[in-house]
């Protein structure tokens, strides 16, 4: 048994929109402490193989991840996947579903941005592309701050490619109810990703939490990088309300823009009941090491 417990499940590797490949996130994880991890891409399990193989070398308990861009109540949330069988059909063919819609989105943000005086912003973009079915937002982000026109990332995210902002296309992504059927399907465990992020009202996130446990998700993350401070406590107690299990990770992107790095989130405020037992029978246990 590790002497501290430090598990971060949810990071983005080059297979979606971070700026690390599998073998580096693992070789970081261990080197800040991390003693149970999970990879996390966007709508994408292609870097879990690796990620797997790299885990055994730094001794790191594994999990497999995943997490799924869904649409519900107008807005875009995220639902993420653990310790699924990562070869299951069905969670394949749904989110190569959703891979497929990103090619046409980018074209129409591309078009946006230069009708806004942003010439080749999608061309721009694809030269930041790791995994070219995965192109996001957070690659044009890049290219609009090496471009000199933001400052950083988060500013490009307060003037373009946000709703009623130039370079923003609506897209239709999984139902929620789909995302935890292929997710559960699977044998794993949906997770509600960073829930202060959707500025939902009181109703809204209510019908949000009652449909994901309807749907059978079991978790949430309450200490996540995505969450201010005092956001953590407030979604550990609705999540204990829903009789939901508590998730955590950095959701860590890139050392040169994540606030929050590997392994270096706060411990739990609670002593909810927390995902890793749920989770203990789908761990991908490291080879034990001499001490
Ligand atoms: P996409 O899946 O293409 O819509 O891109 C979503 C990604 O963009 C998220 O996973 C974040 O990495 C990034 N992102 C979205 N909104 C923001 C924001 N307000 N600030 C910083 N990054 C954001
Ligand atoms: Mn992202
Ligand atoms: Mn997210
Ligand atoms: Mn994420």
């Amino acid at each position: 048994m590790p002497k501290t417990f430090n598990a971060d499940l949810h990071c983005h590797s080059t297979f979606s929109d971070g700026t690390l490949s599998p073998a580096a996130l693992a070789e970081r994880a261990k080197r800040q402490g991390v003693t149970l991890w999970a990879l996390t891409d966007h709508d994408e399990t292609a870097g879990l193989a690796q990620a797997q193989a790299a885990a055994s070398a730094q001794s790191l308990d594994f999990l497999t991840g995943v997490e799924i861009s869904v649409s519900f109540a107008n807005a875009t949330v995220h639902i993420v996947g653990l310790g699924f069988d990562a070869q299951d059909p069905q969670l394949l063919e749904g989110l190569n579903s959703l891979r497929n819609n990103r090619g046409p989105r980018a074209q129409e943000m591309g078009r946006q941005l230069a009708a806004a005086g942003i010439p080749n912003a999608y061309e721009g973009a694809l030269k930041y592309v790791g995994n070219p079915a995965l192109i996001s937002r957070t690659h044009f982000a890049r290219y609009l701050v090496d471009a000199g026109i933001c400052k950083d990332t988060y500013e490009v995210f307060r003037h373009y490619l946000v709703e009623g902002k130039p370079g923003y296309a609506p897209q239709r992504w999984a139902s929620l109810q789909d995302a935890v059927r292929w997710i559960c399907g699977a044998q794993g465990v949906a997770v509600i990703a960073h829930p202060a992020r959707y500025g939902f009202t009181a109703n809204e996130e209510y019908a949000f939490f009652s449909s994901f446990k309807t749907y059978g998700g079991q978790a949430v993350e309450a200490v996540t990088g995505s969450h201010a401070p005092h956001e953590y406590l407030r979604y550990a107690n609705l999540a204990q309300e829903f009789g939901l299990s508590l998730s955590r990770g950095s959701d860590f992107h890139s050392p040169q823009e994540s606030k929050m790095d590997l392994g270096s989130l706060p411990s739990d405020p609670t002593g909810y009941a927390y995902i890793a037992d749920l989770l203990a029978p789908r761990i991908q246990r490291a080879p034990a090491q001499a001490a």
